[in-house]
């Protein structure tokens, strides 16, 4: 079992990040809105059009790749929380063997230990 004051200080860690991630979710919210507004003030001007347009896109699915990867680090972290309440947080999602108290100081949202990270 994981010492209660270490897990009330990675908490703390968790809901910092949790935070952090929302507040950039929001911000890329607001930067689609800017794009769109661009993208009516461009639209007069066709000989441009094609070559913005390409890079609005780039744009727009660059956005919606770091929103997924925030989203699944936000989805990690209420995981970790959840996991905390219930008294099972540091254990690895694979192999149930006690995830190292480094790793989780590092990167206390993680579910699996390093030997079954990625695997
Ligand atoms: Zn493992």
């Amino acid at each position: 079992m994981i010492d209660p004051q270490i897990q009330e200080e990675l908490k703390t860690k968790l809901l910092e990040e949790k935070k952090r991630i929302e507040e950039n979710l929001s911000k890329t919210e607001t930067g689609k809105k800017d794009a769109d507004r661009e993208y009516e003030t461009a639209f007069p001007e066709v000989d441009r059009d094609e070559e913005s347009n390409a890079d609005e896109i780039d744009m727009y699915e660059n956005n919606l790749a770091a929103d997924e990867a925030m989203k699944g680090e936000l989805e990690k972290i209420e995981k970790a929380l959840a996991a905390m309440e219930a008294g099972t947080y540091g254990f690895c999602a694979n192999c149930q063997k006690e995830i190292p108290l480094e790793r989780l100081r590092a990167y206390p949202q993680a579910d699996t230990c390093l030997d079954c990270d990625g695997k």
